[in-house]
């Protein structure tokens, strides 16, 4: 029989063992799984790039092959330009000797089943799986250490993106160690976690970084350190608003920087959080310090470089610019490298990219979640602007379906 393999790397043919001792149901129960006589089957979204084709296939259910082991049933899976990209095929790989790469990395699910060595999850529990898998050479510190987020040699894994399939599908095996727990009450936007790891591990590195001088704001009772702070978000996509209710939540003067014209649903959201909205076509990129005042961070969530370098002409002192979008190539955009330099050396900047999280940023999404929804829950859950049936997935992932953050519904 063949299975997908348990971590899905390999995709490879892989015979299951005849018993593993798994938990199913409450903790305690505990069941030995013989080797199944009916193979159950199930959907997953698919992209072919040697064909280029993206379609539905039909494969066994995984099983649990080792004790330290999870079978998940997937409940939602967001879509992201990554997902487009990888479906126009201009990203994504295969895992090695497969001709398929199943995609959805941004996903929520349920534990079904839990091998005999799991110690912090049973079935019933809500999950968000992590994306990265490191690499296997003993020289990555990062890799070693269990910071794939920060692999140095680039052959990490990437869970519905590189060498790894994904969550566009109905059931996975995954080991514990890459599994975030999240509590009931997030089960509608759970799903938003594995975006909001961008910020969470752009706002960590960011208080790391200015730890390089007197930065944090005075402790104010009931605020967070960022409140004597400015922040501009570039770009009002998922990631943006998900950045900038990062921000919000850490008390920074957040200000949101868009192309879309107000009266705009993106607008209002940003609205709601306390933070306010500059359109990109009434102030220009290098004019909005003098339109809002002196800027501390830029989180640039838009992936089109020509704005981004524009608006780092608009930088201040001490002030850091963090990167986490993913440009296409456009081709060569002119850019002032003297002025930039200057500032960069005059104003002591900081400009740094930001890809993947590590597990601090996964458990920091999860409480920030939980405090977004208590404090804004209408605009968290317009963050989603619908949830859609498995057949939808054409016309969202090859069309442009508009709204902020689209779901594939895959389990009620
Ligand atoms: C994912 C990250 C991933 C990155 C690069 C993003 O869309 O959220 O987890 O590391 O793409 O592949």
């Amino acid at each position: 029989m063949r299975i997908a393999s348990s971590d899905a790397g390999a995709g490879a043919a892989v015979t299951p063992p005849s018993r593993v001792a798994i938990r199913l149901g409450h903790a305690g129960q505990c069941f030995l799984r013989t080797r199944p006589g009916i193979e159950r089957r199930m959907k997953s979204v698919a992209v072919f790039p040697r064909t280029r084709e993206l379609r539905i296939i039909d494969e066994p259910e995984p099983v649990i092959q080792s004790p330290t082991q999870l079978l998940l049933r997937i409940l939602d899976v967001g879509i992201c330009g990554t997902d487009r990209e990888i479906c126009a095929f201009e990203y994504g790989t295969p895992p090695q000797g497969a001709a398929h790469l199943v995609i959805g990395h941004e996903s929520l699910a349920e534990v079904v089943a839990a091998g005999d060595a799991v110690e912090t999850l049973r079935a019933g529990d809500l999950v968000i799986p992590m994306v990265r898998r490191p690499c296997t050479h003993d020289h990555c510190a990062a890799c070693r250490a269990g910071r794939q987020d920060f692999c140095s040699t680039g052959d990490f894994r990437e869970r519905g993106i590189k060498e790894a399939h994904g969550f566009m599908t109905e059931m996975v095996v995954e080991e514990e160690r890459y599994l975030h727990r999240i509590p009931r009450t997030l089960r509608d936007v759970g799903v938003l976690v594995e975006p909001l790891t961008i910020a969470q591990k752009a706002l960590i590195q960011l208080w790391d970084i200015q730890e390089r001088l007197p930065w944090t704001c005075p402790h104010r009772s009931g605020r967070r350190h960022g409140h004597c702070r400015r922040a501009v978000v570039l770009g009002a996509g998922p990631v943006g608003l998900l950045g900038a209710m990062a921000l919000r939540a850490n008390d920074f003067e957040t200000i949101v920087y868009s192309r879309d014209r107000a009266p705009h649903p993106k607008e209002e959201l940003t609205r709601a959080i306390g933070a306010s909205y500059v359109c990109s076509e009434d102030v220009a990129p290098a004019d909005l310090a003098a339109h809002v005042g002196d800027i501390d961070v830029v989180y640039e969530a838009a992936g089109a470089s020509a704005i981004a370098f524009e608006m780092m002409h608009a930088l201040g002192a001490n002030s850091v610019f963090v990167f986490t979008g993913v440009p296409g190539r456009r081709g060569p955009v002119q850019v002032d490298t003297d002025a930039l330099m200057r500032n960069l050396v005059l104003r002591n900047q900081v400009v740094f990219g930001t890809v993947n999280a590590g597990h601090d940023a996964f458990e920091a999404a999860v409480r920030e979640l939980e405090g977004f929804v208590a404090r804004w829950p209408q605009a968290v859950s317009s963050l989603i602007s619908a949830s859609h049936p498995l057949e939808n997935h054409r016309e969202l992932l090859l069309g442009r379906p508009g709204g902020i953050k689209h779901v594939l519904r895959m389990a009620a």
